[in-house]
């Protein structure tokens, strides 16, 4: 039987722990934690992503705002704005929402951020720490899946684990992750020969494309674990009916939608040989938000000296 990997449960358990520890620090005397977020512009999907992030910080009894910057802003008036937060000593982390508008040079964002408050672990300093087993925040959706698989009792010691990806967001720093926890990390690209092959090999198998779908049985050598990072929309309602044949919830979802949300994986036709798999929605997405807090904790006990 596949067991389906529900990460919005790991979630909620990682973020009741945040919760709880947040009120024992407290309770103890020190600040709670501060997570400010910066959001430059009015891209939809950025603005979910960042009120999901500020109302979970809320929750889990953080302090800190949302900073909205106008999509015309200079690049300028963004450095500002980290310069004062990194000088803010009640701000533990921070982040900026991306993609940013063209006019402002991402790294120049991202290298500006103080790497003791950069909660999202994109700053070429805590990538670097990352790779030389240096304690780092390390970017919540890699870090959200090792808490997965480690709460999930998935064996990663000795494992072979091929990722499909190798943005500097997913893919790169889960390799630099799967290899601390003694996994054999094979990743792969557009350019990668014989994926398939390659593929089958894995016991752990992450698919983090971008491509509806893309990862069928094919890839998929028969009891591997099968780690879905895709979101994608899709609006064709053929296509959506061949993923989810008979699916009256996903067909509910596309005539109120127009579109339902879709892995990177097939997962009705993958189901069959994984010994388990992460679904979408309700897998890897729950976890970064949890993943997210979870580094801002760990933040702020650094900067005000506190033991975990
Ligand atoms: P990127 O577009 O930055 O990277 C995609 C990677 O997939 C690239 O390395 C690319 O290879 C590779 N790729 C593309 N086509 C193929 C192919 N035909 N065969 C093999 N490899 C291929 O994407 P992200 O890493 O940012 O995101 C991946 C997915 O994960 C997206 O759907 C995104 O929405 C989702 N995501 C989900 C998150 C969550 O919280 N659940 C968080 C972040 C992302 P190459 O480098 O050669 O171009």
């Amino acid at each position: 039987m596949t067991k389906i990997l529900d990460g919005r449960a790991v979630a909620k358990a990682m973020r009741a722990e945040t919760a709880a520890a947040t009120e024992r620090m407290v309770a103890a005397g020190a600040r709670p934690p501060g997570l400010t977020t910066v959001l430059v512009g009015d891209d939809p999907a950025s603005q979910l992503y960042v009120r999901s992030k500020v109302r979970a910080s809320k929750r889990a009894g953080f302090r800190g705002e949302n900073i909205l910057m106008e999509a015309s802003v200079s690049e300028r008036e963004v450095l500002d704005v980290i310069d004062r937060l990194n000088a803010d000593d009640a701000v533990d982390a921070m982040l900026v929402q991306l993609p940013l508008p063209d006019q402002i040079d991402r790294e120049a964002v991202l290298e500006r951020i103080d790497p003791a408050k950069d909660v999202d672990g994109f700053h070429p300093i805590n990538v670097g720490r990352l790779w030389i087993d240096q304690p780092a925040p390390a970017p919540a959706t890699a870090a959200g899946i090792i808490e997965l698989l480690r709460r999930s009792e998935i064996p990663m010691s000795g494992a072979d684990a091929v990722i499909v990806g190798r943005s500097a967001i997913v893919g790169k720093p889960l390799a630099g992750l799967l290899m601390r926890e003694n996994a054999t990390v094979t990743v792969c690209h557009s350019r990668t020969r014989d994926l398939e092959a390659v593929c089958r090999r894995a016991d752990i198998l992450v698919a983090a494309i971008g491509r509806a779908a893309f990862i069928g049985p094919e890839h998929v050598g028969e009891g591997a674990v099968v780690i879905d990072v895709g979101i994608n929309r899709v609006s064709d309602r053929d296509v959506a009916e061949r993923l989810f044949p008979g699916d009256a919830k996903r067909r509910e979802q596309f005539e109120t939608k127009g579109s339902i949300v879709v892995g990177d994986v097939d997962y009705m036709r993958v189901l069959g040989r994984a010994s388990a798999i992460t679904p979408v929605p309700g897998g890897v997405g729950p976890l970064t938000i949890a993943q997210l807090l979870a580094n801002a904790l760990e933040m702020s006990r650094q900067r005000q000296g506190l033991e975990a």
